[in-house]
């Protein structure tokens, strides 16, 4: 069989930028305020706004994000926090910042987040935290996991990394947990090179992560330089560096006034992805909730192996020769050295989140994309299914 190829590779992300996001930019360059200031003040209350949050505080990545409001909410060592196993590094790594134990809950086969039901099982008198994360953009089923926290008095801290704009019954994430945070890391769904933020509705932990997230100093640099403020501040504890510049606020402004267009694209390509493997045997298309949107930050495709000759690596090498980029998302936490060595995990303690990943691949999908990159994907992928079918 021919197979048409592609000339140039098509990457598995990319950002969309364009003129908005150059002259936001310079324009903070030329400004010379290139560390945090009015950009990053507008960014927070525009990005506040979109999600109907009370307070957004923005800073230099979703890992520093998370990180502060576990210090917000005073984790210690060996305290545990409920998560999941089928996520990136960051998710668990900021709790073992404190000391504290990672409690992992298997994920839903469907969804392949975290499994509410499974839950309340594994909480205990050390228990401080709910860590859900809306894998791909797919929102965690909420209603339940908010139940058994009020029920367990337990604040939830989303990870919203990829999940702008989810909405969750209507309500975009960001306006419903305790906390939520997002990434704003080069191949997520709105981009600032590295950023994140913090959404909460509590105006204590707010404060707490504002000042903690700039050496536990409790006023920032803009207002004690600038003639409303003062050069008077006060250390209130040893806190971090995690501040988002001007620079990069500026990119997401731009970005954020693009959000309905850039998702409109993903969700467009979702589609087509859909039409054209729902009927493939050798394939499993993402699930969606009918109640909910998808950010579309990830199109997550599972694998029929037993339909197949070729395992999960041999598919994506055979999309590559395509000159197609595809990934894998995520090598699930559990069965990394460390979390292995330290917890003496065996793949199968999580073995639905193990399972899932051994037929998982990820395929592009940006609103870079045009609509001859989408069928180029979309021919590479069946034919590649018809080639090793068994
Ligand atoms: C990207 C990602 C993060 C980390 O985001 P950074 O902004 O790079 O710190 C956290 N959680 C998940 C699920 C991610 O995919």
């Amino acid at each position: 069989m021919e197979v048409i190829t592609r000339k140039d590779f098509l990457p598995f992300a990319l950002p969309d930028i364009d003129d908005t996001e150059i002259v936001e930019v310079t324009e903070a360059l030329r400004s010379g305020w290139v560390t945090t200031g009015p950009k990053t003040k507008q960014f927070e209350a525009d990005f506040a706004s979109v999600v109907g949050a009370k307070h957004a505080i923005a800073v230099n990545s979703c890992t520093a994000a998370m990180h502060l409001a576990l210090e917000a909410i005073g984790l210690h060592p060996g305290d545990e926090v409920i998560t999941t196993p089928y996520t990136f590094a960051a998710t668990a790594e900021v709790i073992r910042y404190f000391d504290a134990r990672p409690v992992f809950v298997d994920v839903d086969r469907r969804s392949l987040n975290i499994d509410p039901e499974r839950i309340e099982a594994v909480i205990t008198n050390r228990t401080k935290a709910i860590i859900p994360v809306h894998i791909a953009g797919l929102p965690v089923d909420m209603d339940p996991v908010i139940a058994i926290a009020k029920r367990h008095n337990l604040p939830i801290i989303e990870d919203a990394a990829h999940s702008f704009p989810t909405k969750y019954k209507g309500r975009l994430v960001g306006g419903i947990g305790d906390f939520t945070c997002f990434s704003f890391y080069a191949t997520k769904t709105i981009t600032t090179g590295e950023g994140g933020m913090i959404c909460t509705g509590n105006d204590e932990w707010a404060e707490r992560c504002r000042i903690m997230s700039l050496h536990g100093i409790s006023k920032d640099a803009w207002k004690r330089y600038t003639a409303e403020g003062s050069w008077y501040y006060e250390i209130v504890a040893p806190g971090y560096k995690y501040n988002l510049t001007d620079i990069a606020a500026g990119m997401g402004l731009a970005q954020l006034r693009k959000t309905t267009t850039m998702h409109r694209r993903r969700d467009e390509i979702a589609r087509a992805y859909n039409k054209a493997f729902a009927g493939q045997v050798e394939l499993e298309i993402p699930t969606e909730r009918s109640d909910s949107q998808h950010a579309w930050h990830l199109y997550m495709l599972r694998l029929n192996l037993e339909r197949l000759d070729i395992d999960r690596a041999g598919f994506i090498e055979t999309l590559k020769k395509s000159n197609i980029g595809a990934s894998v998302h995520f090598i699930p936490l559990h069965i990394h050295p460390y979390y292995r060595e330290t917890f003496g995990y065996r793949p199968e303690d999580f073995p639905i989140a193990y399972q899932e990943y051994l037929r998982e691949i990820s395929l592009p999908i940006y609103s870079k994309m045009n609509d001859e990159d989408v069928q180029d994907v979309i021919r590479a992928v069946v034919d590649t299914v018809h080639q090793h079918r068994r």
